[in-house]
């Protein structure tokens, strides 16, 4: 990743051709994930690959991708993924989470996807979303995200405390 000019309120963070790949499936949507990968393993191939711990070691037996495993989600995969987004070292996910069922680590799982969304990384939460990210001509291209810059941000906060204003 290249960090590039600041201009205004954003940074712009160039995505190499070769994405960072997230992949994380909850427990009934692993063999979704399992019958993705394997479909796609072509392309995904050219991709650096990571997931959490169930999720990654289930889809390196089925497909034998490389995919480094992080902890189960449970145990702070998930907030491993998402301080690895931060720091620029993840820049796409696929997260097939389930919709009807509660997690433990539900807490984990929200602040996965809004930093996520923050740092505006590709996020597929479904099948059909994770094959038009996949089939984008844009998947083997660099590109330009476009991240709030937050320094600027937290001064102009700390000034409106400093000045008793209504801090944005
Ligand atoms: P797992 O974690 O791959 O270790 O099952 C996924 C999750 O629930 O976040």
């Amino acid at each position: 990743m290249e960090q590039n000019n600041t201009q205004n309120d954003f940074t712009i963070v160039r995505m190499d051709k070769q994405k960072r790949i997230a992949l994380v499936a909850h427990d009934s949507r692993k063999q979704d994930i399992i019958n993705w990968v394997t479909v796609n393993k072509e392309k995904l191939t050219k991709h650096f690959l990571c997931g959490t711990g169930t999720t990654a070691k289930l889809l390196a037996a089925a497909t034998e991708l490389p995919i480094t495993a992080f902890n189960s989600g449970p145990l702070g995969g998930d907030q491993q993924i998402g301080s690895r987004i931060v720091e620029g070292n993840i820049d796409f996910m696929i997260f097939f989470w389930d919709p009807l069922a509660s997690q433990p680590h539900d807490p984990d799982v929200k602040a996965l996807l809004r930093i996520a969304a923050l740092y505006d990384i590709p996020v597929a939460t479904n099948q059909s979303t994770a094959d038009f990210l996949l089939t984008s001509p844009l998947i083997d291209q660099e590109y330009n995200r476009k991240i709030i810059v937050y320094t600027k941000r937290i001064h102009n906060r700390t000034k409106a405390f400093d000045n008793n204003e209504p801090m944005a």
